[in-house]
């Protein structure tokens, strides 16, 4: 397994307990991957190193997979915002935008049907009849005055690209509720896990069949020592970036510490462009169980990555699916490797899908050695 993230481990767990000796190498000082949780050593506080995770998912399997490994308590997430009202005054709001939202934004006292009545009917831009960008698509739906506090300044600093030069398709229905449901997901299940993440992956990665070894970069030139390679790495890092390299954000974190409670919630989105930071991250919120005196939190910052960089986010726009599709090209070539995981297949994925992508992934292989039948380079296709 190359990569000690979600993918890595729970593949490599069911491939262990099928009976198959395993290996996991990560780069990193740490199993975990972006999931990576730490205790914070000024504050003591548990910190999401790699940015905020949500653990949430409707899918049953999934949600039972890692309750058997570590214990999750409950835990909602509800994300305010910073931005300008349309008179220009600063502002905390709801999100996402819900019926509170447009209330406080407008200064009004509506029902839910007043308030879709309101949005549909005063607010949306009915003119643009056929919404080609991102923005044309928010303006249709929701007009100015709500576009510009809660999706334009935003979408700008996290993708670093005018709203107007980002598909219709990203806003595929009107992006408002029209109650107080202010719960971020719409998931069955959500959750934080008691220990982190790190802790649970240690688990699952707990098995005499398998040994980890970190601080160990792999290449290419090292498949030829194992059975078969899954390789949760950057796929076209796998090729050398022979052909270019696939485009991805990366995010800065400017840590800073405060005593007592610095924004009274675990994650504070700023709306304005002005504001250089995308949003604020108060951790020790993320484990309202525990008690801390202080508290860590972390500005993030948004920008596209250089080769020195962590890739965090794949962009995927048309260019980047053109080389995409190359990759794939020569991944399906090679011999005795899957890709797997975020990177290794170039998309976005929360951690429910991750870990039912590697189940699937660890049972299609099983099955394809039972079968003597070839095994993929690819169990989800990345296009
Ligand atoms: C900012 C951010 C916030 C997120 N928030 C949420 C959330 O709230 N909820 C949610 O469900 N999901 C969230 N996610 C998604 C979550 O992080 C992923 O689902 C998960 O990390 C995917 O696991 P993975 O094992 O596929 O990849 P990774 O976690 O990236 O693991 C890959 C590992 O491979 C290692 N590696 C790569 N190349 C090599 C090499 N050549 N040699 C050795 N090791 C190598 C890397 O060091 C890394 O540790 C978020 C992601 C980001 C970026």
């Amino acid at each position: 397994m190359v990569g000690a993230g979600l993918s890595g481990a729970v593949i490599g767990r069911h491939l262990a307990e099928a009976g198959h000796k395993i290996t996991v190498l990560d780069s990193r000082d740490h199993i975990g991957g972006n999931c990576h949780t730490a205790r914070d050593a000024e504050t003591g506080v548990m910190v999401h190193v790699y940015g905020p995770h949500i653990f949430h998912t409707d899918d049953a399997e999934v949600w039972g997979y890692v309750n058997g490994f570590e214990s999750f308590l409950p835990y909602k997430n509800r994300v305010k915002t910073t931005s300008l009202d349309p008179e220009g005054r600063r502002g905390v709001f709801s999100l996402p935008v819900n019926l509170h939202t447009i209330n406080q934004f407008f200064g009004k006292t509506l029902r839910p049907e007043e308030a879709h009545e309101f949005i549909t009917e005063e607010q949306a831009d009915i003119s643009i009849t056929d919404p080609q960008t991102f923005e044309e698509q928010a303006l249709r739906f929701v007009g100015r005055d709500l576009y510009e506090a809660f999706f334009k300044g935003y979408t700008i600093k996290q993708w670093g690209v005018a709203p107007s030069a980002l598909p219709a398709s990203i806003l595929k229905r009107l992006p408002v509720r029209f109650n107080y449901d202010d719960n971020y997901f719409f998931h069955k299940y959500q959750g934080m896990p008691e220990n982190g993440y790190t802790a649970m992956i240690e688990k699952i990665l707990d098995h005499p069949g398998i040994t980890v070894k970190l601080e160990t970069v792999f290449d290419q030139s090292q498949a030829a020592d194992y059975d078969h390679v899954f390789y949760s790495g950057p796929l076209d890092g796998y090729f050398d970036y022979q052909l270019g390299r696939l485009g991805y954000r990366t995010l800065d974190f400017e840590r800073f510490t405060h005593q007592g409670d610095y924004q009274g919630c675990a994650v504070m989105n700023y709306g304005e462009e002005a504001v250089p930071y995308t949003r604020i991250t108060e951790h020790k919120h993320f484990a309202p169980w525990e008690n801390h005196d202080g508290s860590v939190c972390y500005r993030e910052f948004s920008r596209a990555a250089t080769p020195e960089d962590i890739p965090y986010y794949p962009i995927r726009q048309v260019e980047e699916k053109a080389l995409l599709g190359e990759y794939v090209a020569l991944a399906e070539q090679a011999e005795g490797v899957t890709f797997v995981g975020r990177l290794g297949t170039y998309r976005y994925l929360d951690m429910d899908v991750t870990i039912r992508e590697a189940l699937d992934t660890a049972r299609g292989f099983l099955a394809a050695q039972e079968n003597r039948a070839p095994v993929p380079a690819f169990f989800v296709a990345p296009l």
